[in-house]
């Protein structure tokens, strides 16, 4: 993420906001309840609804709110009984939180390289990664773009492995007919404060099972069952639930939601069609079948001949200078430097892991390693803005070719 507010400033800023957060939460404060209690003895009312209101809006049967998105994801694997020494397939272009919840659970995380087009996991390369210690998938929808999940979960299902999709580009991507986060097993979602819907920080998972959804719950709440005594801890779990601060805001975020996703989705579209005219300028592709995009980044991968070689440092900070903010790409996983060391929790065996001293050499990851050195992304905030500050943007990359 980038820093530099003062080149933010003649798009639009992010969050968006309004009287109405803080009327809600001024309402959360002057309530006395301060958080949400239990399922049997609700304190405050926002987490409760919250979580039927996500549930609805990502087309889920259930939804069970969390502190933040990494946790989301730890829950989940948590609750499909991924542990010790399990290997997790996940995709090497994303945050570290996608992998940090597999340590998290003393699981070993597997990288796997990305499609040069789509920029997300390469279904046609997770079989190669399955062996018998593997147990799951975390797919990640970058920028909101959808793995193919009907392919993924064909080879899912005929190897008996759990999927949890990492959702937190994804609020409102829609695949083949399907919101993502229903794919799967399971949707881990991020409200962080940079992602399309926020409250500062937050998490959530969502899915269609009940049962999963109560052992979920439980881990996130102590161990405790929905609506039993409130002391009795029936299995190991930890105390991961939302403020009602939390879900007082992002209530309200969620109002204001579908006019901003609807522009994002049109101005990404108007972007991406100018930006791809340029000769040596790839747009981020949509995956075939995607019908709502989340487009929590605006990636786009450039030709260095054809820019007269710039690097990448180079071309950010051009862009820069031109008063056009960005975001810096995620390093792909296998250079960061906890993988490269391995040391990560006391007593696990990572020796099986495709990552650490030699195996992290980027040789072993060609398209996302030559992706990262040629690729810029654009904060979600600029979508929002008018058509001519995006025809300004296309106007000044194609100047960087004179
Ligand atoms: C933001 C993010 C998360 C987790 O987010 P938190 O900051 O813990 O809420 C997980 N995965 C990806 C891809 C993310 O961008």
């Amino acid at each position: 993420m980038s820093f530099k507010q003062e080149i933010r400033k003649n798009f639009p800023k992010w969050p968006i906001y309004d009287d109405s957060e803080i009327k809600a939460l001024t309402n959360v404060i002057k309530s006395g309840n301060w958080w949400c209690g239990s399922p049997g003895v609700h304190q405050g009312e926002n987490v409760w609804k919250f979580q039927e209101e996500f549930a609805k809006f990502q087309g889920a049967n259930y939804c069970i709110a969390t502190c933040n998105g990494t946790v989301a994801i730890e829950s989940a694997l948590m609750a499909l009984n991924i542990g010790l020494g399990d290997e997790v397939i996940v995709s090497d272009y994303t945050f570290v939180a996608s992998a940090s919840a597999v340590i998290a659970t003393n699981a070993v995380p597997i990288f796997c390289d990305i499609d040069p087009e789509t920029l997300v996991m390469d279904v046609d390369k997770v079989e190669s990664l399955i062996t018998k210690r593997t147990k799951a998938i975390i797919p990640v929808h970058l920028g909101g773009n959808p793995v193919e999940m009907d392919r993924l979960m064909e080879i899912a299902n005929e190897n008996n492995l759990k999927v949890i999709e990492d959702c937190a580009h994804a609020h409102g991507s829609k695949y083949k007919g399907k919101k993502l986060g229903n794919w799967g097993d399971a949707g881990a979602f991020s409200f962080q404060a940079s992602k399309v819907l926020t409250g500062g920080e937050g998490g959530a998972v969502i899915c269609n099972s009940e049962d999963l959804a109560d052992q979920i719950y439980s881990y996130t709440d102590c161990g405790r069952k929905k609506n039993e005594y409130f002391y009795n801890h029936y299995s190991y779990g930890t105390n991961y639930r939302m403020t009602e601060y939390q879900a007082a805001v992002i209530r309200e975020q969620m109002k204001k939601f579908p006019k901003q996703h609807e522009l994002r989705n049109q101005n990404a579209k108007y972007l991406s069609d100018k930006l791809n005219q340029i000769e040596g300028i790839k747009a981020m592709k949509p995956t075939q079948g995607t019908e709502e995009l989340g487009w929590y980044i605006f990636p786009f991968v450039y030709e260095p001949s054809k820019f007269g070689g710039i690097s990448k440092k180079e071309f950010y900070e051009k862009l820069n200078q031109n008063g056009i903010p960005t975001d810096d790409c995620y390093p792909p996983l296998h250079t960061l430097e906890c993988f490269r060391k391995i040391k990560l929790r006391k007593g696990i065996d990572y020796s099986n892991a495709n990552w650490g001293g030699e195996k992290s050499s980027d040789n072993h990851f060609p398209i996302v390693s030559d992706i990262y050195r040629r690729s810029i992304e654009f904060p979600h905030e600029i979508l929002l803005s008018s058509r001519d500050k995006l025809d300004y943007i296309v106007n000044v990359i194609k100047s960087f070719q004179k």
